[in-house]
């Protein structure tokens, strides 16, 4: 049975939907997001959908889920902390690196920002990715299979970053394809002691946040 076939049967049901109301309420609402747009995606958003079937049980759980490969979606409130922290708008374009799963990329291509460009190191996630996207209908994603730490391939500046990985620099490349006045959301320190940074470009000063400590898979060099 290919991919497609097999989605079929990822429906959502009473019992996903009831699991992700209460996910919403108890793991991000009550734990201080208060932006509704955030809220109301998570909340419609299936996120079972994007994690394979040997871990799908865990899909709503408050903690990172294993999505092979070694690699992980991020623990919901995470994602919602990092999404409301960014404050995308519908004309922002976004740049994302670590596509993983792609429910990141999904909730940001929702909010919607005007187009959310993405990057994933293994090609397999990518292609993963890609495909549950489209079942949803999401279009105004641009993938991309390669090493994010460089940017993106063509030469262009994006109004948000969001790094789903942890370096511990801050990628150049990366910081050059900020505009001004742009933000990004990245997590950067050592394996044990990662913290995550909302940085916002103002000229060539660079302001910086510290939203969490954190945890994350590796941003690897290729
Ligand atoms: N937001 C993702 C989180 C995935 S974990 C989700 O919702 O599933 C981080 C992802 O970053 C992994 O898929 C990993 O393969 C990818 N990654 C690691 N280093 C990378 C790099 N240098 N460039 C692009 N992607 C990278």
């Amino acid at each position: 049975m290919g991919m497609m076939d097999s989605m079929q049967y990822l429906q959502d049901t009473e019992s996903t939907r009831a699991k992700r109301l209460q996910m919403v309420e108890y793991q991000i609402r009550r734990r201080d997001i208060h932006d509704e747009k955030v809220l109301r995606i998570m909340e419609e958003l299936p996120r079972h959908v994007f994690i394979p079937e040997a871990n799908r049980s865990e899909a709503y759980m408050d903690q990172p889920v294993s999505i092979g490969l070694g690699q992980t979606i991020s623990q919901p409130y995470i994602v919602a902390l990092m999404t409301e922290k960014l404050a995308v708008e519908p004309e922002h374009t976004v740049l994302e690196i670590g596509t993983g799963c792609g429910y990141q990329t999904a909730i940001l291509a929702r909010l919607p920002a005007q187009k959310v460009y993405t990057i994933e190191v293994l090609e397999d996630l990518a292609q993963k990715a890609r495909k549950i996207l489209t079942h949803l209908g999401i279009d105004n994603v641009e993938f991309h299979t390669g090493d994010g730490r460089l940017g993106w391939p063509e030469d262009r500046q994006f109004d948000r970053i969001l790094v789903a990985a942890a370096s511990e620099d801050l990628p150049e490349k990366l910081l050059a394809q900020l505009k001004d006045g742009g933000k990004m959301v990245i997590p950067i320190g050592e394996p044990i002691s990662q913290r995550l940074m909302l940085l916002t470009r103002q000229g060539d000063h660079i302001n910086e946040e510290l939203l969490c400590h954190c945890r994350f898979v590796r941003l690897v060099r290729t």
